[in-house]
């Protein structure tokens, strides 16, 4: 059952609290441009920290490809390049954090992307006593990152992150992790791109200001080399 009031949109029965687990709990939102390097750093970060990594646009797409009801609503705005609408998004992400894997800690990527789902996902982790512990901000030029988007390739077994030029594989097509075939999503094109970089810069990026006025908010410049990134967002978590 979804409340879909403007006042609380999560589901409601996942609300249920649960234990503190102190102050080595990491909770932290990946925040950037669509092409800035968010998929491809938190592959890293969840492998070091061993958090989890909770993409909404990944659910969203597996959710298509299982042909699911919310699948085929978030479609249709997905090819546009739009958000997909707050109902549809805020409860989905409690439920996912309210899960046991995440008691210690999570890693969001793609959410929140609006000053409303930054204000319910602040509302959600209050009420269960916790707090954010970082907003990475990863920082590209709006010029660099349609190439990005529209040379990333994707395997669809494993979900490695490839780049036709700036991260080959080894065999073209071919995942160096898992041997799986790659694919190009449907919306890296170069006209969904250009949409999905002006939302950013109308819905998310206002959200750079928000968490800074937590003090929480790491920017990273996302112009460098895949490991230098990396090196910088471990030095921001101080650990
Ligand atoms: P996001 O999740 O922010 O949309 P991705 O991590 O999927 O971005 O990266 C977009 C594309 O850019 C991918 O093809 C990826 O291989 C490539 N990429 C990621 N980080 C870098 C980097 N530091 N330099 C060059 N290319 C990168
Ligand atoms: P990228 O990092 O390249 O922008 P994502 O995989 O994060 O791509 O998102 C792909 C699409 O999924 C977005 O363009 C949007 O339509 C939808 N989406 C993902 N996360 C959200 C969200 N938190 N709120 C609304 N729509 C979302
Ligand atoms: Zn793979």
């Amino acid at each position: 059952m979804y409340l879909v009031t403007k006042a609380y949109l999560f589901k409601k029965d996942s609300c249920k609290s649960y234990v503190l687990n102190g102050d080595e709990s990491m909770r932290i939102i990946l925040l950037g441009p669509p092409g800035a390097g968010k998929g491809t750093q938190a592959a890293k970060i969840v492998d070091e920290y061993k958090i989890p990594h909770i993409s909404t646009g990944d659910i969203f797409r597996k959710n298509i490809k299982e042909g699911t009801e919310l699948g085929k609503q978030a479609q249709e705005y997905m090819n546009k390049g739009a958000l997909v609408p707050d109902e549809l998004t805020c409860g989905l992400v409690a439920d996912r954090i309210s899960q046991e894997d995440c008691k210690e800690g999570f890693m969001l990527d793609g959410f929140p992307r609006n000053i409303f789902q930054a204000e319910m996902l602040d509302k959600f982790l209050s009420e269960k006593g916790i707090e954010l512990t970082k907003v990475v901000n990863i920082e590209v030029e709006k010029e660099l990152l349609v190439a990005r988007a529209v040379g990333r390739r994707i395997c669809k077994s494993c979900g490695a992150t490839f780049h036709i030029e700036y991260n080959p594989t080894k065999t073209e097509g071919i995942c160096d992790v898992c041997e799986g075939e790659l694919y190009q999503r449907a919306d890296d094109n170069e006209e969904t791109v250009s949409n999905r970089i002006q939302v950013y810069i109308d819905e998310t990026k206002p959200l750079v200001d928000y968490y800074s006025k937590q003090g929480i908010v790491a920017t990273i410049n996302g112009d460098q080399s895949i490991d230098k990134v990396f090196d910088d967002i471990k030095n921001s978590f101080g650990k």
